[in-house]
This record gives C-alpha cells, structure tokens and sequence, in this order.
C-alpha cells in the first residue's frame, strides 16, 4: 500500500477532474459506497472460485461475530446499494464511481495491495449500444488525458449455458494434458477451468493453442449480439481486436467483456476492464436487470501520464511576503481579498515570518511563478512589488488598489 505524495496530485487531480467531467457528458450520475461491506456481497457476486475471493480479500469478523471485508472491487457494492435504495426505479441508471479498492496479492509492478479504481456501471440496459457508448467514454477519457497506444481487446462469453458447455470440452481437454499444467493452473482446473485461459506461463499458453475455443459455442443470439456491439465499435471508429481467450477474473460477466491495454506498462498493462454481467443483480437479490460496466486502475493511469502526458504543477500561481511592522496584517487580509475576488487565483502566504531572503527562498521552494512583496514602505505608499521569480522580466510597483486587475490580467496573458 503505498502514500500519494504532494509532487504527484496534479496528475490525479488532472485524472479524476477528466473522468468527472467525461461522465457527466454522458449523463452519468456518481455514486459513493462504503468501503467496507458484508464478505457475502463479494462471495455472491464476484464467486467463490475466483482468486480475488478465494485468497486476495482482506477479510475479518465484527465484533458480533459478523464477516467484513474490505472492498476488492466496486461492482458489487454498487449493485447491493443501487438494491437496497431503490435506485432501479429510475432505470436504466448510469452511475460511476471512485475509490480505493483491497487485495492481498503479490505486490509488483502495476499491482499494489491498495490502489484506485474509477468505476461505471449501467443497469437496465440491454446493449450492445450502452456497451459501445463505454468504450467511446474510455477512448474521451485517454485523449484527455493525452494517452496514446492503448488497445481494445474484446470477446464474448456468451451466456452462462454456453459456457457451462464450453468449460465442461475445456476442462476435458485440460485434464488430457495435466502435466503440461503449472501449479496455479492444476488448482484452478476443477473450480475455474476458464481462468487457465489467461495464465501467464507460456508452456501452458503453448498448450492452449489446440483447446477450443469459446466462440465455436456460441448460439446465434450470441453471436448476433457480439456482431452487433463490434459494428457499433466500427461505425464509432473505435479500433479493436478480438481475443477469444480474454476471459474475466470475476465469475458474473457474459456476452461482451472487454480490456484496454498500454505496451508501456510491463506485464501488468490492462488500464480498464469490463464487460457486461446481466445475471448480476439476480445474485444479489433484485429482479434479473442487465448490467453491464468496466473498472479503470488509476495507478495505471498514471504512471501513463507520468511518461506520456504534458508535466503541469499545482503549485502555488503567487507567493506572498510580507515583512516589518504591519505588514502581515494588511496582507493576510489582501490575500483573502484578492482570493474573493480572482476565482481560481493560487496564492500562498508567507507564515512563520522571516527576513526577505528567507521569504524569498520559501517563495522560490514553492514553485510559484509570483512573488507579491508587502514591507513598511510599501504599505507606507499603498503599493505592492510584484517580481517575477521564474524569468528576467524583473519586478514593478503595483497599486494596491489596482492589484485585482493586474493579477487578473497577468493570469490570462
Ligand atoms: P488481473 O487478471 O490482472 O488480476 P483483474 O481481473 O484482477 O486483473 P479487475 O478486477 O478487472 O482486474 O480490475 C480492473 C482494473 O483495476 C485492472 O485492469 C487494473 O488496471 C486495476 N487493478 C486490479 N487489481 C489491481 C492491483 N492489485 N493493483 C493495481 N491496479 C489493479
Ligand atoms: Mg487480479
């Protein structure tokens, strides 16, 4: 688990300022769930079987003998929330959200036991347009952001029966090769047979090459589905590629799952994952709605920003100082006033006191372009001396009374 440090929050303000305002675009509405839920939420939804249930949740008992978990993912709670408020009244519901998520995994690179994830899901809805309008929202996000070289890769699961009989040809084709199976794929074998397909080990995916294949299992509404949400991908020049071996980690996904993935993460480069799981609410109690939604990892993205995007820093646009007798009076109040009266004016006093140099050097530390200078015999004139600390362009006398102005105006130069 690690800390966000101040040198870093511009990017994941700059992050979640551009999903926020990319979601809204899209009549999505947010919403904000508890951290901690029932371990049953997460048993039901996500599956026993799978590995973030089987051995990655963080889970302990209440004091009344209850078992908590800290959240692994945000679909379920979601869910159990949109259940318990009624919120399906208003369907279909557009919701996102964002928020730290827990499992306890080997930690490397890409993978941390506590990291972010901006989340949407869409209840009510049918698809496969809501399916593709999901990938137009992911494709805004990353040209906001100012990402290049993420890729598309989708397949269908089908419907459960499908995969019931795929996973019944797939496990006896798996069983025929045990020995060419690593110790991670023998245990997943009997309970989640699906899962090998996305093992890492190569002599497994050697393997893999003569299994069947999903796609060949699938009936014709299927297919005409997944046909369906790739030619809205093509009318919304969305490119894509189909791997018939992405499976989901999650037990509840069916029809169209989905990944965007980056080159330059290492092996852990999926940013956003998804795809659609119309049994989901049924699981958790409600009538059978679909659903269908994605999960971004916001550490991901950042380190893709960090590369790739513009630098920008949050640092303070003005810094102000102030020395001699009444000086930090007068200019505390000046700060609040010109606060009020610039909207979105950056400007951080000098506390503590000190000598001008000492003023001075703070000012320099703390990146701002601005340093608006209050002594005795400014405040005997009724000026301030503004000196810009990032280039020659020196310093000047501004009226005090001018000083709205003249700080609106260098703001927007
Ligand atoms: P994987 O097969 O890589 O374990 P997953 O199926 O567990 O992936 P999801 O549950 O779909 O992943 O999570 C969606 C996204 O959240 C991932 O694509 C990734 O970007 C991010 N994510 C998931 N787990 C972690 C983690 N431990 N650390 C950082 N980011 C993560
Ligand atoms: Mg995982």
């Amino acid at each position: 688990m690690h800390d966000t440090l101040p040198a870093e929050m511009h990017l994941w303000h700059t992050l979640e300022d551009t999903v926020r305002g990319v979601f809204s675009s899209y009549g999505f509405e947010e919403i904000r769930i508890p951290v901690v839920e029932k371990s049953e939420v997460f048993a039901r939804a996500i599956g026993n079987a799978t590995d973030v249930v089987e051995k990655e949740m963080y889970s302990f008992e209440d004091r009344n003998g209850e078992m908590l978990s800290l959240r692994p993912e945000g679909t379920a709670g979601v869910v159990r929330a949109v259940l318990q408020n009624n919120l399906l009244y208003a369907a279909p519901l557009r919701l996102w959200y964002m928020g730290p998520m827990f499992r306890r995994e080997r930690p490397q690179k890409g993978r941390t036991r506590q990291f972010q994830q901006v989340g949407a899901e869409v209840f009510g809805a049918a698809g496969p347009d809501i399916d593709a309008e999901l990938q137009v929202i992911c494709q805004r996000i990353w040209q906001a952001l100012g990402l290049n070289g993420l890729r598309l890769e989708v397949n269908s699961l089908g419907t459960s029966q499908e995969r019931a009989r795929y996973r019944h040809d797939l496990h006896a084709f798996l069983s025929a090769h045990k020995d060419a199976l690593d110790a991670d794929s023998l245990r997943r074998l009997d309970r989640n047979p699906l899962r090998i397909l996305d093992s890492k080990n190569s002599e497994v995916q050697k393997l893999l090459q003569d299994a069947p294949v999903l796609t060949d299992y699938l009936a014709e509404e299927s297919r005409n589905y997944f046909a369906g949400f790739r030619a809205l991908l093509d009318s919304y020049g969305i490119a894509y590629h189909v791997n018939p071996r992405l499976v989901r980690g999650l037990d509840y996904y069916c029809h169209a799952v989905f990944e965007w993935i980056s080159d330059d993460l290492g092996a852990q480069g999926t940013v956003c994952a998804g795809g659609r799981y119309d049994g989901l609410v049924e699981i958790q109690g409600g009538r059978p709605w679909p659903g269908v939604g994605f999960a971004m990892g916001q550490e991901r993205l950042i380190e893709l920003m960090r590369t790739q995007a513009e630098p920008v820093r949050e640092a303070p646009q003005v810094y102000l100082i102030m020395a001699g007798e009444g000086t930090t009076e007068r200019g505390l109040k000046l700060a609040e006033m010109l606060r009020d009266d610039i909207p979105g004016l950056k400007i951080q006093s000098n506390l503590g006191g000190g000598s001008f140099k000492s003023q001075f050097k703070r000012a320099d530390r703390s990146g701002a372009t601005l340093a608006l200078v209050l002594g005795e015999d400014e405040l005997k004139m009724g000026h301030a001396t503004v000196k810009h600390l990032r280039d020659e362009t020196g310093q000047e006398q501004v009226a005090i009374d001018d000083l709205v102005s003249w700080l609106s105006e260098w703001l927007n130069s």
